[in-house]
């Protein structure tokens, strides 16, 4: 089987790298959800747990039971809302708070100007009041932004939006709850962090996704993906390797199945331009579901060691190269 080394030096250097930002630790809440983009949601947890982050953050009430014991505590993003001690849930809508348990933990998502998820502005004093007749416990406004990853004025305009929110949550009486809406891209381009918190999933993997006109954080990679050799064999001019044969040998060739495949994650792309492995090996032919082949006997290979390369090369975003690896792949610590 295929299988993933992690790094756990990079990891922390990185968890470092967004301290240094926020000013300490106890304000980064790492975001695990979708197992933990593909790295493993229990080892990432046990991880940044041993570098002392307290806070995470997962999409549901299931994935937050496989961690609960590494965090003192844990936001839910996107399930049924019920009363527990150590779990607080989002609040997406009007409906979720008529839908939510009495006596549950909740943070108010505002919609600042993304338009997916959140309650407008002119509604925060509307679902405060239901808040309160359901007897829901407010513990923390939030919002998300939809383009703090790039040029331009769109993030100082949610940002302004976000503060008119914060206002009038302290005018309808409230001061003990947290704020917080920075994800990794704004984190890292944020200058004066004054929040209480920030989430922070892609940017803790490694993978610094602000274009390059802005000063740039360099982070380090944890996630690496390799496969192991199968079996070698000799090609003759002319032969040609796998589904439909679209290799053809142009020459006396060695050649290697190693066994990784898109049954595992990985994106099958296109055998006319095809993907090329960290150690510099373009893919010969169609990829199987369990297999691949390349050129050479090397008994195992690194695929890919950086998802930022590889998401170039598929036409994607590296969240979507390390969240597709599936979970089933197995995960050693370095
Ligand atoms: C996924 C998610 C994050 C983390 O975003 P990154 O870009 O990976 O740091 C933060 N907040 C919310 C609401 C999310 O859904």
């Amino acid at each position: 089987m295929a299988f993933i080394k992690i790094n756990k030096e990079n990891f922390f250097y990185n968890l470092n790298q967004i301290a240094l930002k926020t000013g300490s630790k106890e304000k980064i809440a790492i975001v695990l959800k979708d197992n933990a983009y593909g790295h493993g949601l229990v080892l990432m947890a046990k991880l940044a747990s041993e570098y002392g982050i307290t806070q995470a953050v997962v999409r549901t009430y299931s994935e937050a039971e496989k961690i609960e014991t590494f965090f003192e505590h844990i936001l839910i993003l996107g399930d049924r809302i019920i009363k527990h001690e150590s779990y607080t849930f989002t609040i997406n809508s009007l409906e979720d708070i008529t839908q939510a348990q009495s006596g549950a933990s909740v943070e108010l998502k505002v919609n600042t100007g993304m338009h997916r998820n959140g309650i407008p502005i002119d509604e925060i004093a509307l679902a405060v009041e239901q808040i309160k007749q359901h007897n829901l416990n407010l513990v923390g406004v939030m919002t998300h932004y939809r383009s703090a990853d790039e040029m331009g004025s769109e993030w100082f305009w949610q940002k302004k939006n976000f503060e008119a929110a914060k206002e009038k949550i302290k005018e309808l009486g409230y001061h003990g709850v947290r704020f917080h809406s920075h994800n990794s891209a704004s984190i890292l381009r944020c200058k004066s962090f004054d929040e209480d918190l920030v989430r922070v999933g892609i940017g803790a993997y490694g993978y610094n996704e602000l274009p390059t006109p802005f000063d740039r954080l360099a982070l380090k990679p944890v996630l690496s993906l390799h496969a192991k050799k199968v079996a070698t064999r000799l090609l003759q001019k002319g032969e040609r390797i796998g589904y439909g044969g679209d290799f053809v040998a142009p020459k006396e060739m060695q050649i290697s199945t190693y066994d990784i495949g898109y049954g595992d994650g990985w994106c099958r792309s296109s055998s006319t331009n095809p993907y090329i492995t960290a150690e510099n090996l373009p893919i010969l032919g169609r990829i199987s579901m369990d297999f691949i082949s390349l050129e050479g006997n090397k008994k195992e290979i690194c695929m890919m060691d950086d998802a930022q390369h590889a998401a170039r090369q598929l036409g994607t975003i590296s969240y979507e190269v390390t969240t597709a690896l599936q979970e089933k792949i197995e995960k050693i610590v370095i």
